[in-house]
């Protein structure tokens, strides 16, 4: 089948290789790759931040505005890593020593221009196309950061272009003045709720999600939730009032990097004799003697991941013969709670206060089971690295969490489907109760060997989002 083309440019501010905080740069960075698999062309546009002005010796110049919000700027074009790359340089915002959001006394004050600057010029690329030809159809612009691009297309024209904003997290909103609207260039007789006004200011999210011809977030329970006042942190009335126009799209992971095959001690769903050679490397890295199932936790430690419910599930776990081998960094009081675990514990419970990814790939190959309680989860990595490793997901039944994973209860397991264990809500008996189904699941070695393979045999890669957004972009430009 004939598959119809079309470009995309994506405006974000962050991507991988380039520079990543989080998963956005990881979406941002996989979808021109799986994209271009479906014959569509996508460019990324980001600032350059410091770390990457040395990169701009290799690239050409494709589009030059001489007062960008207090200085000259200009896109640069190259590749990088196979992604063509479009990098917005304007020294006066972002070549500076620090990190992309904040400098050493936090947030950077300008961060409004900042980002306003790229979503303007993400803009102007639609409306004008670029020195090389290229013109987008599609403008995909991700959170806050470029959440002013649609509407600066809204108001001062978009060269037919269609927009989509991605929400990866509601949690930042880019809040600012509203005596900086004209600063912005953003129209004053658009300042009432409906548009631009936000509680009194504005939010280049919220500018977004009203301009924007569609919305997307990254599960499609997430997408539900926003709508709610418990999950849509003020924003639930704007996102409710834009619900046809709202759609959720998993994320993937990609699949060569995040394979039990490429391990040091390889396996796969049809022989999976190495997973013990693993987890007997993982209890000597964690010094761990568990008889029962052993759990591990890769994750922030924040209230948002419900780590605090760990310490109160803990005992009966460990007491029916489980353990658990912690990875990670975050509040101080959770990393206090989970070191005292390690010591009421001993052989029982480890844990590794730090960020560490080769750690992390050693721990889903060797561990059973990964838990991830989360309050609230846009989508969810750990959770699919769990399915690709076999180390069951327990889960909160919450966003991309819900959207993922197959409850192993009687009709699942009749089925032939289940992938993981669910729970809901997200507090100490509901988890404490899918504890012992793990314990129990686990001392059934054929139930336990079917979840592991039904998990590992469930699909986590780029293919199906990126035909969903193919599809998406197909509808816009129709
Ligand atoms: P969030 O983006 O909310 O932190 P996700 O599950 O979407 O949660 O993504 C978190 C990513 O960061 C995953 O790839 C996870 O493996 C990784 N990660 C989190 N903490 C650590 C850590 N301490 N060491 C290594 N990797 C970590």
């Amino acid at each position: 089948m004939e598959t119809a083309r079309g470009r995309v440019l994506s405006v974000a501010s962050e991507c991988v290789p380039l520079l990543k905080t989080g998963g956005l740069a990881d979406v941002v960075g996989a979808l021109p790759g799986a994209l271009a698999a479906e014959g569509w062309e996508m460019r990324v546009l980001m600032p350059c931040y410091r770390p990457l002005k040395w990169r701009l010796e290799e690239m050409e110049e494709v589009f030059a505005e001489a007062d960008l919000f207090g200085g000259p700027g200009r896109v640069m074009a190259g590749e990088v890593a196979g992604r063509k790359m479009l990098l917005l340089d304007a020294p006066h915002l972002y070549d500076r020593e620090g990190g992309p959001y904040a400098g050493p006394d936090g947030d950077w004050g300008d961060n409004a221009q900042r980002f306003a600057a790229l979503s303007w010029i993400g803009a102007r690329i639609a409306r004008e196309g670029l020195g090389d030809g290229w013109r987008p159809d599609v403008v995909h612009a991700h959170d806050w950061q470029a959440g002013f691009t649609p509407a600066y297309m809204d108001y001062w024209g978009s060269g037919g272009a269609s927009s989509v904003l991605t929400v990866h997290n509601i949690a930042f909103q880019g809040w600012a003045p509203a005596s900086l609207l004209s600063a912005l260039r953003l129209p004053p007789q658009e300042f009432h709720p409906a548009a631009l006004e936000y509680y009194g200011g504005l939010s280049s999210l919220k500018a977004g999600l009203v301009s924007a011809d569609h919305i997307t977030t990254v599960s499609p329970t997430y997408a539900c939730e926003l709508m709610r006042p418990e999950f849509g942190m003020g924003l639930q009335g704007v996102i409710a009032q834009r619900a046809g126009q709202v759609t959720g799209i998993l994320n993937g992971v990609d699949t060569d990097i995040w394979s039990p095959e490429v391990e040091e001690r390889p396996y796969n769903a049809a022989s999976l004799k190495a997973k013990a050679e693993n987890r007997a490397v993982l209890s000597g890295a964690f010094k761990l003697s568990v008889p029962g199932p052993l759990a591990i936790l890769v994750s922030r430690l924040t209230y948002q991941k419900g780590i605090d419910l760990i310490p109160e599930v803990l005992p009966d776990f460990i007491a029916a013969g489980g353990g658990l081998a912690v990875l990670g960094t975050g509040d101080a009081p959770l990393e206090a709670a989970m070191r005292e675990l390690e010591v009421r514990f001993p052989g029982r419970v480890g844990v590794r206060i730090g960020y560490d990814e080769g750690l992390s790939h050693l721990m889903f190959a060797g561990g059973d089971a990964v838990l991830v309680p989360s309050r609230f989860e846009p989508c969810g990595l750990t959770q699919m690295y769990g399915l690709r490793y076999g180390a069951v997901p327990v889960v909160a039944l919450t966003g991309g969490l819900a959207d993922t994973i197959i409850n192993a209860n009687p009709a699942a397991m009749a089925a032939g489907c289940a992938t993981g264990l669910t729970f809901h809500p997200t507090e100490p008996p509901a988890f404490a109760e899918a504890l012992r189904r793990l314990i129990h699941l686990h001392a059934d070695p054929a139930a336990w060997e079917t979840v592991q393979r039904n998990a590992m045999r469930h699909p986590v890669g780029w293919e199906t989002s990126a035909a969903a957004y193919a599809a998406l972009y197909r509808e816009l430009m129709a």
